[in-house]
């Protein structure tokens, strides 16, 4: 079973979207486990304090190193070969190629951020990865957690309907996937393109390669320049967050 566990200060937000459709089957059958583990059971006094002021000042509060660290040694200690991430805006980007890699995996342990983000040194001290779900800033590292789940399990052997039904898609192809359509033939004066009517596979296969690249390089330039740059073997493409 591909297992994550993930430290939060809001347990109750998983498994959230994760409970409903493919994947929250694929949760119900024991294909892959989410486990939350609450920050604050390691909180410090009588008010299970977990933050405290910057140093050096400044607004906000910033999750203490000890209490993280303790949560995060409970949780996976060091024979846990897992990969940590801390869900983080200064991360690399996650990517698909990371998301393939991590579902091939055991699994991921993921430490939600709050507030102005977390000491820096239990990042250093517990070799927490910063990953990134894109340039802008959540409230919180949960919605980015989630993020990270749903592309990593909606991988996982079992999960999707049709086996082949990743390979084609955005990204996978280092393209974006060309358009989809289905009944009814016209629609308010618009017609599904001829030649997808035709029968004809190795048609229908060149216009719809055709139509990726012409997306592609309309919407996405710099994925059709990675892909003229890259030669085999040389590693997926990581822009970084
Ligand atoms: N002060 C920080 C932002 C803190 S936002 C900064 O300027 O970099 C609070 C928490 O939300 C972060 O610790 C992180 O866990 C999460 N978060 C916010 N934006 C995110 C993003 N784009 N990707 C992943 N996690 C994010």
């Amino acid at each position: 079973m591909w297992r994550a566990s993930v430290l939060t200060l809001f347990p109750g937000m998983f498994p959230g979207p994760l409970g409903l459709s493919l994947a929250g089957d694929a949760l119900a059958r024991g294909v892959f486990s989410i486990e939350t583990h609450d920050i604050r059971e390691h909180g410090l006094g009588r008010h299970r304090a977990v933050d405290d002021a910057p140093a050096g000042g400044g607004p906000g509060m910033v999750l203490r190193a000890d209490v993280l660290a303790a949560a995060l040694d409970a949780v996976a200690p060091r024979s846990d070969a897992r990969p940590r991430f801390l869900m983080s805006p200064r991360g690399a980007r996650l990517t698909q190629a990371l998301a393939r890699d991590l579902a091939a995996g055991a699994g991921v342990v993921l430490v939600c951020g709050r507030f102005e983000g977390v000491d820096e040194r239990v990042i250093e001290g517990r070799g927490l990865t910063e990953i990134s779900i894109g340039d802008y800033i959540l409230s919180g590292g949960e919605i980015a957690a989630m993020t990270l789940l749903d592309a990593c399990v909606r991988l996982l052997p079992g999960v999707m309907g049709k086996a082949e039904s990743g390979g084609d898609e955005s990204f996978e192809t280092g393209l974006l996937e060309y358009p989809h359509y289905t009944r009814p033939r016209e629609w308010e004066g618009r017609a599904i393109p001829p030649v997808l009517l035709s029968g004809d596979h190795a048609r229908v296969r060149a216009w719809r390669d055709a139509e990726a690249l012409r997306l592609t390089r309309e919407r996405r330039p710099d994925l059709v320049e990675d892909r003229a740059g890259a030669s085999p073997g040389s590693p997926p493409q990581r822009p970084r967050g």
